[in-house]
């Protein structure tokens, strides 16, 4: 099944049991001011599963548009290396506000991922919230065998959206893709073991978490659930990575014909291959809802991911502006879902490019200072960069914090941020006092 085929049998089967399907909301809800970016399908709906909005329909269908690069859900560093987890990423799910809870949700998402999707049920596990025994019962009773019901604990299994806000226990499904079903191990289940990848996550929303970090109980119990649309198709792809599959494959293709590389140089660098694709895909759609490069909040964290990609891209040999072109393919791949991106597609190819080359024009220089500083560190025998030399990076060559700590944890390096921090303050009082004069 191709992905296009895989949200459109998710949401065929939803909209089939009376869901009514509600297009993506845009990546910035700026009537939200706890969170940078949306970072799960639920979040459009958050007043709506605290009881202060409500909607004319209970039950809800969508595949969100979703970014984990900020705040409680942070993924950003284990991308590129990890097979499963993206800064941009769709997250499709299902809603009931008030109105099916644990039974209804737990045989319905069964049902699709068995007879539907027909994925093979020896290899899916179930997570469930320590106490929660009425969920246990009823996955018993859609015919999980119990050494396949494991109990986790809060950090696990009990799912909050953001500091405050809704939030409730959830059972989790879980696909293993290892090569051998008879060597499944229980311990592999909310492991760092690549074998076992979490797809579905099924919420049930009873608490509002607030300021005090209290939770008080909902006025109606609902359920809120999430499944990476990347997951379930390398699940039903029977592939590896996420980056195996329809999703990402072109991306790699172009970023490989751009760099005039084949298949053994991907072998060699494929985490970073992987992580400029995905970025690819959140370049493209942040520019799409509105977001410009810029050195504050939202546009800070575009010309971060922007010059990072910029950065992989130089260590893999690219000299020229590459993002735009490779953005364009992830609009292609998925243009016609979000039919924003085709709308921005010049945008998006000149605000990437302008960006680009504005940083082209200090990084190798940036990059010759950091290899010097750096060989001065290890002579001396030292592994922290002084602060001085880290805002040099930022302030005269323009490399944001994050990237100056990638580069240098390549290098068994780490900057020191205390003395980071001083020297920003340094410079803030500085260019005060300047502007006074003036
Ligand atoms: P993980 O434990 O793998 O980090 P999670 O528990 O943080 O996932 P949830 O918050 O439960 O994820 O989100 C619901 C679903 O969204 C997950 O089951 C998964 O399919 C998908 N998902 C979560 N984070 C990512 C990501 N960074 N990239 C792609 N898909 C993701
Ligand atoms: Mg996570
Ligand atoms: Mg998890
Ligand atoms: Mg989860």
């Amino acid at each position: 099944m191709k992905s296009n085929e895989i949200r459109h049998t998710f949401l065929d089967y939803f909209q089939h049991k009376q869901h009514k399907y509600l297009s993506s909301s845009p990546l910035v809800l700026s009537s939200d001011k706890s969170l940078l970016f949306v970072n799960a399908g639920m979040v459009p709906f958050k007043n709506v599963f605290l009881g202060q909005e409500q909607l004319p329909y209970t039950r809800v269908c969508s595949s969100q548009k979703c970014l984990r690069v900020s705040g409680k859900h942070n993924d950003l560093e284990s991308v590129g290396s990890s097979p499963r987890h993206h800064t941009f990423f769709e997250m499709l799910g299902n809603f009931s506000f008030g109105d099916y809870f644990k039974q209804e949700a737990i045989h319905t998402a069964w049902e699709l991922l068995t007879q539907v999707y027909q994925l093979p049920v020896e290899r899916l596990w179930i997570s469930v919230y320590k106490d929660d025994e009425e969920s246990a019962r009823i996955w018993e009773e859609v015919g999980v065998p119990r050494q396949r019901i494991l109990p986790f604990g809060d950090e696990d299994n009990f799912w909050s959206m953001g500091e405050t806000g809704p939030c409730g226990p959830c059972s989790e499904i879980h696909y293993y893709r290892g090569s051998d079903p008879s060597k499944q191990r229980p311990e592999g289940v909310n492991s760092a073991d690549d074998d076992y990848m979490e797809i579905w996550n099924l919420v049930f929303m009873q608490y509002n978490r607030d300021e005090q970090g209290s939770l008080t109980p909902l006025s109606a119990f609902s359920v809120d659930t999430g499944m990476g649309l990347e997951r379930l198709t390398t699940a039903l792809q029977g592939v590896q990575s996420s980056y195996e599959t329809d999703l990402f494959l072109p991306i790699l293709q172009r970023l490989l014909e751009l760099n005039r590389q084949g298949n053994a140089h991907y072998q060699q660098h494929q985490p970073t291959y992987n992580a400029i694709a995905d970025h690819s895909r959140s370049l493209a759609f942040l520019i799409a809802d509105h977001v410009v490069p810029g050195n504050n909040g939202r546009d800070y964290v575009l010309r971060r991911l922007i010059r990072r990609a910029a950065y992989m891209g130089r260590t893999l040999g690219l000299e020229q502006p590459f993002l735009a072109s490779v953005a364009q393919v992830s609009i292609d791949i998925l243009g016609q879902q979000y039919p924003e991106l085709q709308q921005s597609s010049a945008d998006i190819q000149a605000l990437l490019t302008a960006e680009e080359k504005r940083f082209q024009r200090t990084l190798s220089r940036g990059l010759r200072f950091l290899e010097e500083v750096c060989q001065q560190l290890t002579q001396a025998g030292q592994r922290t960069l002084p602060g001085p030399e880290a805002f040099k990076l930022y302030d005269t060559f323009g490399f944001p914090l994050d990237l100056t700590q990638k580069i240098l944890a390549e290098r068994g390096l780490s900057v020191s941020m205390q003395a980071y921090e001083e020297e920003r303050l340094k410079q803030q009082q500085r260019s005060r006092q300047h502007a006074a004069f003036k």
